[in-house]
């Protein structure tokens, strides 16, 4: 594991911190074969989030909340990006890709013109926890080639401050390039571990949006003249601003665990149709037409 012990430098020192916009609890709900999670960033917020499309929070010590995992399911036009707290998930896809993803571990799966993919838990009891974000392609890369990497948990950059660890998925924090950087929308995906009181900044531009997620103790957010507490299982949408250039943040008595995701939005029109994400209607139309065609490829099943 990469560990780079930084001081605060004045080259990453936030000056003038975001507000918070507004907290976002997220709606309880199912997917897959029956897998409890919760919607933290949910369709009605990636207008807001661009170009961010989802964010799935699961977590359960109850096999029965987990077990039926996400079984044969098409993806067009976006990536998705799976960080693993605990358990061990299989995947499998079209393109013949195979992979664990455990403890720590990411997925980084690019959907492209297509695949069809399942994701099915390997191991019949214990905890569960994770995230899935998606994250959205600009039109010109929804029909590039589908893309697979499994990034173990010892090749995610960390970075150590005083109180602080912190996990370098995508982009990159004080001088640690994370494990992927991708141009376009710049994504800057990091895992922040507080202990009790500690502080960490992260200077994000401002054209980019970003949220936090907390998903142990509580987390204070700096906001310049105020303190905004974001308690546990709440993102925060940080606020854009001309002048604002990051974010500072101090655990609280308990210490903090939290997702900080920012990213460059790229402006284009949006249509869903559930694992389709392309820029008009015709386009949905055709996901649909070729994944019955078949030409996603052969369904890998289990
Ligand atoms: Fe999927």
């Amino acid at each position: 594991m990469t560990t780079t012990l930084t001081a605060a430098t004045p080259e990453f020192a936030v000056r003038n911190p975001r507000a918070v916009e507004r907290l976002v609890a997220g709606q309880a709900t199912s997917d897959g074969d029956g897998v409890k999670l919760t919607r933290v960033l949910t369709q009605p917020l990636q207008r807001r989030l661009d170009p961010f499309l989802m964010l799935d929070a699961f977590g359960s010590d109850d096999a029965a909340d987990y077990i039926g995992g996400f079984p044969d399911h098409p993806h067009r036009g976006f990536e998705t990006v799976t960080y693993m707290i605990a358990g061990r998930m299989r995947h499998r896809d079209s393109a013949g890709n195979q992979g664990l993803l455990q403890n720590g571990g990411v997925q980084w799966m690019t959907a492209g013109r297509g695949l069809i993919h399942s994701e099915l838990p390997e191991q019949e009891a214990g905890r569960m926890e994770g995230f899935q974000l998606w994250l959205n392609l600009p039109q010109a890369d929804k029909m590039g080639a589908p893309g697979y990497r499994d990034i173990a948990s010892a090749e995610i950059p960390e970075l150590r401050q005083e109180g602080a660890t912190v996990r370098v998925i995508a982009g990159a924090s004080h001088g640690v390039a994370g494990a992927v950087r991708k141009a376009h929308t710049e994504p800057l995906y990091l895992d922040i571990h507080l202990d009790a009181g500690a502080s960490f900044e992260q200077a994000i531009p401002a054209g980019h949006n970003a949220f936090v997620y907390v998903y142990r103790g509580d987390l204070g957010l700096d906001t310049g003249d105020a303190l905004a507490t974001v308690p546990r299982q709440r993102m925060a949408v940080l606020a854009n601003g001309a002048d604002r250039d990051g974010v500072r943040m101090r655990a609280g008595a308990e210490g903090a665990r939290a997702l900080l995701i920012a990213g460059r939005p790229l402006n284009e029109p949006i249509a869903q149709y559930g694992p389709f994400v392309m820029t008009t209607d015709a386009e949905i139309f055709q996901a649909v037409e070729d994944f019955r065609a078949g030409k996603f490829g052969p369904p890998p099943g289990r």
